[in-house]
């Protein structure tokens, strides 16, 4: 897949809501795409408007001086967000360093960051997060499924689950606050107790500090083309169980969700992994919809 430079207006955007889970307080994106390809990805979806999404990368060429105009200007420190739109780690990063430059700015500025990805490409930059400091830097890893053939079927060009759960026990053990996003699980496909226990056992051998899951998918328009076309390629029939379950329902919850729930609250107590994940102790506690603040 190709890259095309572009120049972006402006990159930092305030969340209305100060998220309560990690903290964040603002937004960036670097890429418009994502060279990682997950069959289910949200991004392709009309409503944001990244019509190339499976042709090519858009890169955000002048992002680090937009930012560092853009911190300098805050009265504020806050938190900063990165890896809804598109993964900060796909593998273009390893050449154009752009997450890597941008987290050099976030630190100088004194701002903490919060980074979802599904690469083990992070690693890279550990250096950078130590010097943000524990306490502001933390690292959410994407992981759907335990097994690593079903990985590639379903998020062909992110690191291998493997990779992934590795870079998540070296950024632990590096200090980094690690969490897992077990999200989406995607019905009758990833809606086992097995897998579902099965990466929550492999996230506490790796030191993961906290969870957040979601027992479903979000689902629309060309978004969900796509994915139904890719469904009938590795699961044929699997796209007609869905029409007949979910018609043209945006949420499509697996039918297991409650027994999975208290499969995954059970597991969590056992194994000290918090599902309350919050920087600030003091904030109070409030429900998120997952679906629209976490990863896609
Ligand atoms: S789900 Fe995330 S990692 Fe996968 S293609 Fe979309 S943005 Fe990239």
């Amino acid at each position: 897949m190709g890259f095309r430079n572009i120049q972006a207006k402006t990159l930092l955007t305030r969340m209305r809501h100060p998220d309560g889970w990690f903290g964040a307080t603002d937004n960036i994106n670097l890429y418009r795409g994502c060279q990682h390809r997950c069959i289910y990805c949200d991004t392709r979806s009309e409503c944001y408007q990244v019509d190339t999404f499976d042709e090519e990368i858009l890169v955000k060429a002048n992002a680090v001086e937009l930012l560092r105009s853009e911190l300098a200007a805050r009265r504020k420190k806050g938190i900063v967000s990165t890896g809804s739109m598109n993964d900060p780690y796909m593998p273009l990063e390893a050449e154009l360093r752009l997450t890597r430059r941008t987290l050099a700015t976030i630190a100088e500025a004194g701002w903490g960051v919060h980074i979802t990805t599904k690469s083990a490409l992070v690693l890279r930059d550990v250096d950078l997060l130590q010097v943000i400091g524990p306490e502001r830097a933390s690292v959410l890893m994407t992981v759907t499924t335990a097994d690593d053939a079903l990985g590639r079927m379903l998020e062909p060009y992110a690191s291998s689950v493997s990779e992934r759960f590795a870079a998540l026990a070296e950024l632990a053990q590096q200090g980094i606050t690690t969490g897992l996003a077990l999200m989406p699980v995607l019905p009758f496909i990833e809606d086992d107790a097995a897998n579902i226990q099965g990466i929550i056992e492999r996230a506490a051998e790796c030191g993961v500090h906290y969870l957040a899951c979601g027992f479903g998918v979000t689902l629309r328009d060309r978004q969900r083309a796509y994915y139904y076309r890719e469904l009938e390629r590795s699961f044929p029939g699997l796209s007609a169980r869905y029409r007949e379950s979910f018609g043209n329902a945006y949420y499509c919850a697996s039918p297991r969700t409650a027994e999975l729930q208290r499969l995954a609250n059970a597991l969590c107590r056992r194994y000290h992994i918090s599902e309350d994940f919050c920087r600030e102790p003091s904030s109070e506690p409030r429900q998120l919809n997952l679906f629209q603040a976490l990863p896609r």
